[in-house]
């Protein structure tokens, strides 16, 4: 049987499992998918023991930037990203590295919630390996304006200067913005504390501008509550991000893409 899993520390949280079975049995693909736990100074040992005989691997906190390290090659997406989500195995044993988050967070909002990123307003919040991972692929949906904003104002600068060449990108801080703007996407990891960015309450015009919490949890998350609470005209959470990102590396090592919707609806009921 073909063998793939996600390596992460900790891991006993992963979904990916679940959703790789879920793709599997949609797709009559034969496959196994695990969970490996990588010691913290182990990841290299344990992904290349792994891929002796595994075909790929997903690859979840905090190894995304070994995982760059480690490969052979990078699609164009994981070279700009500078992080590594999916590897694949190719016939002459050699490792390609993908990045699958920004596909995976812009199908979510274009194609799962129907909102065009084509002309929008958009602000990104947080400049850590999530928001990296995501700017190119978000830039390339046509924004009028993307901007980067972070509680350390030179991480901001820094990668509004990587991607520059890719679109119209600029950098702030947490509270330089007051105007309201169509789309705020929070790829802080405030959430996970149970925190919200401490941003202008007046960057939502009630009834027009949609929130994106890249965070996912079985309840609302913090920041949605505080989008909701504000008046924002939708607010979503990350969870059909991590379920395409998923689908796009089940692509990339089956050549087949899986129908996403039932298995996001599977997720959301489970
Ligand atoms: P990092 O640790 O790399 O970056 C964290 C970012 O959050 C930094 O910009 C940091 O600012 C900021 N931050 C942390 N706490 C606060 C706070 N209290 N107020 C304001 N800013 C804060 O994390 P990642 O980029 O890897 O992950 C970010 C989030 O994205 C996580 O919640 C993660 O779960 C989610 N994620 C979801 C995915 C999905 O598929 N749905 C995929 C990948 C990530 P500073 O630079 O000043 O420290």
């Amino acid at each position: 049987m073909d063998q793939y899993a996600v390596v992460g520390n900790p891991i006993e949280h992963s979904k990916s499992p679940l959703i790789h079975a879920l793709f599997a049995e949609q797709t009559g693909q034969q496959l196994e998918y695990g969970k490996l736990l990588a010691p913290l100074d182990g990841f290299e040992a344990s992904v290349r023991d792994f891929l002796r005989t595994g075909l790929g691997v997903n690859v979840t906190v905090p190894f995304k930037e070994q995982a760059w390290a480690l490969v052979d090659a990078h699609s164009a997406a994981a070279e700009r990203a500078g992080a590594v989500n999916t590897i694949l195995r190719r016939e002459d044993g050699s490792l390609l590295g993908d990045n699958t988050d920004g596909k995976g967070l812009v199908r979510d909002i274009q194609v799962n919630a129907g909102l065009s990123l084509d002309g929008l307003n958009v602000l990104l919040v947080g400049a850590g390996g999530a928001a990296r991972g995501v700017i190119q692929p978000l830039l390339a949906a046509g924004p009028a304006h993307l901007c980067v904003i972070n509680r350390t104002v030179s991480k901001a600068e820094e990668l509004a200067a990587l991607f520059v060449d890719q679109g119209p990108i600029a950098a702030a801080g947490l509270q330089w913005l007051v105007e309201p703007v169509d789309l705020i996407i929070n790829a802080t990891s405030a959430s996970l504390a149970g925190d919200v960015p401490p941003i202008p309450d007046s960057l939502i015009k009630p009834g027009h501008t949609w929130c994106y919490d890249m965070m996912y949890s079985s309840g609302e998350t913090a920041f949605n509550q505080w989008a909701r609470e504000h008046g924002a005209a939708r607010c979503i959470d990350g969870l059909g991000m991590l379920v395409e990102q998923a689908a796009e590396a089940f692509a990339l090592w089956r050549g087949v893409r899986p129908d996403t919707a039932p298995v996001l609806a599977r997720l959301r009921q489970a």
